[in-house]
């Protein structure tokens, strides 16, 4: 029987598959993912953030929907009765910035948030010294802080919906989609690397940063190509207040992470593309300096590890592309370009995938502004809010 063809099971595919199996729709799609331990996808390898410091009203809304599932994880989710355990750490977010005309963003982007009913506030460097004493505040003239955010574990999100949605009935088939059969108006057949052939009424192609690459094979062309990230962890014997997932001026960020902490930063000058080699001094050059700059006592850190995964980099806009191909194949849908921001919007993203699967439209929170129309009129919407 035709379905509904899910390209990618990780976070957005899976929360897709539960959102249609929450709508009583479980049978009517198929979700397609190679590797079911999610060795090499975004999420897991991700910062877990989950914050409402956006710009742009429907973005703050997506990850409010991402809270307020992320918040109940454990029960929603659960399969067995007993509902496990999952933790949404709510230690903020914080933002730092300096000069007149970053000053005037964040406190644009707090009056935003503020109006949709988000308690954010602006921090002078004063006011940030007396709040988080391990900080040095020079150079600092205001930051953003979210205290209401937060994050989880992003790889025990993915499983968890994926279980979820498999105990609903959701068939996940271990594969990778390598090609199309398609006509003039629309895809027929998704074909797998084993020459397995499946049906599609339609096909939904979250496959993250491979996304594009599978835009390509039916002539659809998306602003979007992987950028590596790199992500460090290190621990310190330094006694330290909670602090908020914090990033500085200079685009380094850090966030409390078990026993020590993790470390980013996000070069969007980097070639784009696929690359698994973490750069060389990256963290002694720039990072720690950084770090044992903004909180002295990072001084006498140890780097215990490091990794890299890949954004889905919307180098138009930074921002969501989601629906049907307007003005080309009518049943095949993209959610793509996520950014830095993807797996807080991955609930909200599955809820609105099924209102378009379900009714062709939004029913809750209205998005068409991302659709795929801004592309095709060069017409960007830009997020000014905290980018990772
Ligand atoms: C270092 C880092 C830090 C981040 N921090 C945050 C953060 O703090 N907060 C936040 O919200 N977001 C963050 N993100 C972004 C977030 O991880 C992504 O936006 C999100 O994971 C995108 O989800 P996805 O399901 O689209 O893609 P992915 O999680 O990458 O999953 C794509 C899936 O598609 C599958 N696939 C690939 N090719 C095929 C194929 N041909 N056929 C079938 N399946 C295929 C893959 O196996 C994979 O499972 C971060 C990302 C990185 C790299």
């Amino acid at each position: 029987m035709a379905k509904t063809v899910i390209i990618g099971g990780s976070i957005m595919g899976s929360s897709i598959a539960y959102h249609m199996a929450m709508a009583g729709h479980a049978g009517d799609i198929v979700v397609i993912e190679p590797d079911p331990s999610y060795e090499w996808a975004a999420a897991p390898r991700s910062s877990g953030g989950v914050r409402l410091m956006h710009g742009l009203p429907e973005n703050i809304e997506m990850s409010r929907y991402g809270q307020e599932v992320y918040k109940d994880f454990a029960r929603l989710m659960d399969v067995d009765g007993e509902p496990g355990r999952f933790d949404f750490k709510e230690y903020g977010y914080l933002s730092m910035v300096a000069g007149a005309e970053n000053v005037a963003i964040v406190e644009g982007n707090c009056r935003v948030q503020n109006a949709q009913g988000v308690p954010n506030v602006v921090l002078d460097a004063a006011a940030l010294a007396k709040r988080f004493p391990s900080f040095n505040v020079q150079g600092i003239d205001a930051a953003l802080h979210a205290p209401g955010d937060g994050f989880i574990d992003p790889h025990a999100a993915v499983i968890g919906f994926r279980r979820k949605a498999i105990s609903l009935g959701v068939e996940y088939i271990q594969g990778k989609v390598v090609g199309f059969d398609a006509n003039d108006t629309k895809v027929e057949r998704v074909v797998l690397e084993s020459g397995r052939r499946l049906d599609a009424d339609r096909v939904v192609n979250v496959a993250g940063a491979w996304g594009p690459a599978l835009c390509n094979m039916v002539g659809m062309k998306v602003p979007v190509e992987p950028l590596q990230r790199e992500t460090f962890y290190f621990e310190t014997r330094a006694e330290l207040e909670d602090m908020p997932l914090t990033k500085d001026v200079d685009g380094v960020s850090f966030r409390q992470e078990g026993a020590g902490y993790t470390a980013g930063f996000t070069r969007k000058d980097k070639p784009s593309g696929f690359n698994w080699d973490i750069e060389p001094d990256l963290f002694d050059k720039i990072i720690w300096p950084s770090l044992a700059n903004r909180v002295p006592k990072f001084e006498s850190l140890k780097l215990m590890r490091s990794w890299c995964g890949h954004y889905a980099l919307n180098h138009m806009d930074g921002n969501t592309i989601i629906g049907p191909w307007v003005g080309g194949l009518e049943n095949f849908y993209v959610a793509t370009g996520f950014s830095g921001a993807g797996l807080q919007k991955g609930p909200a993203i599955g809820r609105a995938m099924t209102e378009l699967l379900l009714h062709g439209e939004y029913q809750t929170l209205d998005l068409s502004r991302m659709s795929y129309q801004r592309v095709i009129d060069n017409e960007p919407l830009v997020e000014t809010g905290f980018t990772a």
